[in-house]
């Protein structure tokens, strides 16, 4: 049996005060399940001190939004895996498109990132997905089987299983476009499939335009374990919604 997990990420929004107020609402409310559901928010770097503090000792988990692929050095602006296991982050997202399509994040950089992070006791959030272009090629499989095999040739079947994997398709990205259930069912099989025979165990996720509306009928599905989150984990209540239907 898989724990659902549902992970918030805050992108680059809000400011000091309204994260602080956004984490303390989420760890007030948080009951979902009694613990069946787990949920994380990854806010910027800058208020993850802030956020680890406002959300105290909830259950609530706390994750960054990307992490450097180096240990530690002269990489202006970077932040380190080390750096965000000091600041109580236990996920980490990597590979996430607008990383991928914003500053020409590589598979092989994604990769180093995962190990970086795998190496500090981190658990990463590998995010894949094709692209508008790539899915009316009939390209979907071929994409996301590239940046799967990248980390897998890198860090080893094993260090994928440990992991968690979200599939993220571009065109569902902040656009309110969502993939229907039967659309994300098919890549997350192929991607649990792809990740060989320890694969019932590993948690893998949808997310673009995940909302109160739609996310009952996404996680009926069997291969979805849960949601990554963007626009709707910046209102508690709709963020809370989402935990809830992860429930049943
Ligand atoms: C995301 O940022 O990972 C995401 C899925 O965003 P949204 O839910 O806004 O589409």
């Amino acid at each position: 049996m898989r724990r659902p997990l549902i992970v918030g990420n805050w992108k680059m929004n809000g400011s000091r005060h309204s994260s602080i107020e956004l984490a303390d609402n989420i760890a007030r409310h948080f009951s979902a399940g009694d613990g069946r559901v787990e949920c994380a928010v990854c806010p910027p770097h800058v208020f993850l001190a802030d956020v680890a503090s406002a959300l105290g000792g909830s259950s609530v988990g706390l994750g960054a939004q990307d992490v450097s692929q180096f240990e530690q050095g002269a990489y202006t602006g970077d932040v380190s895996a080390a750096m965000l296991a000091e600041f109580s982050c236990t996920y980490v997202l990597v590979g996430h498109s607008e990383r991928r399509a914003c500053f020409g994040e590589t598979s092989s950089q994604v990769a180093a990132k995962f190990l970086a992070a795998q190496g500090e006791g981190l658990t990463p959030i590998l995010c894949v997905g094709e692209t508008l272009a790539e899915r009316q090629a009939d390209r979907t499989l071929e994409v996301i089987a590239e940046q799967i095999d990248a980390v897998v040739e890198a860090a080893g079947l094993d260090a994928l299983t440990s992991a968690v994997v979200a599939y993220e398709p571009v065109w569902a990205i902040g656009t309110g476009e969502v993939a229907s259930p039967a659309q994300a069912q098919e890549i997350l099989a192929f991607i649990r499939a792809r990740l060989g025979e320890k694969a019932n165990t590993v948690r893998l996720l949808y997310g673009g335009s995940v909302n109160a509306e739609n996310a009952a009928q996404l996680f009926e599905q069997h291969d979805i374990d849960g949601a990554l989150v963007g626009g709707a984990a910046l209102q508690a209540e709709q963020f809370m919604t989402i935990c809830q239907m992860a429930e049943t």
